[in-house]
């Protein structure tokens, strides 16, 4: 476990949802239905630390620590464990391997947390993968501006904004995160001409109900963060606890399609077991029996709108 002293000081009472989020729980022994390795990342990593599961992206994994581990990390087989190794010449194998397979056009950088490299670490990776010129969008996965803002400075973005067209995406779970250092961590990447979306994990007992997450992905749009994807817990051993029925998440994404804006709202998403990819997950408008005519709205009016004709 690691909480460091910003994530702790988010904490208000025992069981709170940042307390549920960092704190480690008996239930995560007794979970004995889950998989180490829930997204068959290993079978699809053809060099150490470098998962490539769709044609023209690739993940590439540059640090095994994050500045706090979440109990439900997908990775925790591996995150902040002796298990994961990465060297130089695990980081040099995987930009062999992304140098020989040009198909590659976007490389996600990832871990573990990246912005927990030294600046000048991260950027002597940024500057390899510039190098290869098939890579054209590089995108940073990092918890930071969430968990530990202050590693945000004018330096760290003034470095990063020679690697552009770079994206980021960040990991908040709940509206309590959303602090006034957060959002200046996040204002100085979007100063940075970084565009931040946000990727929120669904969790039983934190985040599982219309209003929270409502709060949340407001509060992200108006931190310039966009809600990317809103994940169906993965079936990692140990996360158990934190796992949300399917008809949960789909009601939620009821709750807010059409009574926010529709740039807060992100693509509820399953990331199939065994590493079949990302399966998107919408609730259905269609109305039941009625075929490809008739519809309903947000409000649940019926609509119709002929079918294909010829
Ligand atoms: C999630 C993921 C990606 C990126 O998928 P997007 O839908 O483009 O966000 C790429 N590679 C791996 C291995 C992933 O798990
Ligand atoms: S920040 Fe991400 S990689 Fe690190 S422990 Fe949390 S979920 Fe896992």
């Amino acid at each position: 476990m690691r909480i460091n002293s910003y994530y702790l000081s988010l904490i208000q009472e025992m069981g709170d949802p940042i307390w549920k989020q960092a704190v480690p729980d008996s239930r995560e022994l007794e979970d004995r239905e889950g998989m180490v390795d829930p997204l068959g990342e290993e079978k699809l990593s053809p060099v150490p630390g470098l998962v490539h599961k769709y044609p023209d992206r690739a993940l590439l994994l540059v640090c095994s620590e994050c500045a706090m581990y979440c109990r439900f990390c997908t990775r925790k087989r591996k995150v902040g464990r002796p298990e994961m190794v990465i060297t130089d010449a695990t980081i040099r194998a995987g930009l062999e391997y992304l140098q020989k397979t040009p198909a590659i056009r976007e490389v996600l950088i990832s871990g573990g947390d990246p912005l927990l490299l030294s600046t000048a670490r991260l950027e002597e990776i940024l500057c390899s993968l510039r190098a290869i010129p098939s890579i054209e969008v590089i995108r940073i996965g990092t918890r930071v501006p969430c968990t530990l803002p202050m590693r945000v400075t004018e330096n760290l973005v003034s470095m990063l904004k020679k690697y552009h067209p770079l994206y980021i995406n960040t990991h908040f779970n709940h509206p309590a995160e959303l602090t006034p250092e957060a959002r200046q961590a996040c204002s100085l990447l979007a100063d940075g001409g970084i565009p931040l979306g946000c990727q929120t994990v669904l969790l039983k007992g934190v985040n599982d109900d219309p209003e929270t997450i409502r709060e949340l992905m407001v509060g992200l749009l108006a931190m310039r963060v966009k809600p990317y994807y809103l994940f169906q817990a993965d079936l990692t051993r140990g996360t158990g606890h934190f796992r949300t029925s399917i008809s949960c998440g789909l009601n939620i994404m009821r709750s807010l399609i059409g009574h926010v804006s529709g740039m807060a709202v992100p693509t509820y998403a399953l990331d199939a077991p065994g590493g079949g990819g990302k399966i998107p997950l919408t609730p259905s408008y269609n109305v039941i029996g009625k075929g490809e005519t008739d519809f309903t709205s947000y409000l649940g009016q019926v609509f119709q709108y002929p079918g294909e004709k010829g």
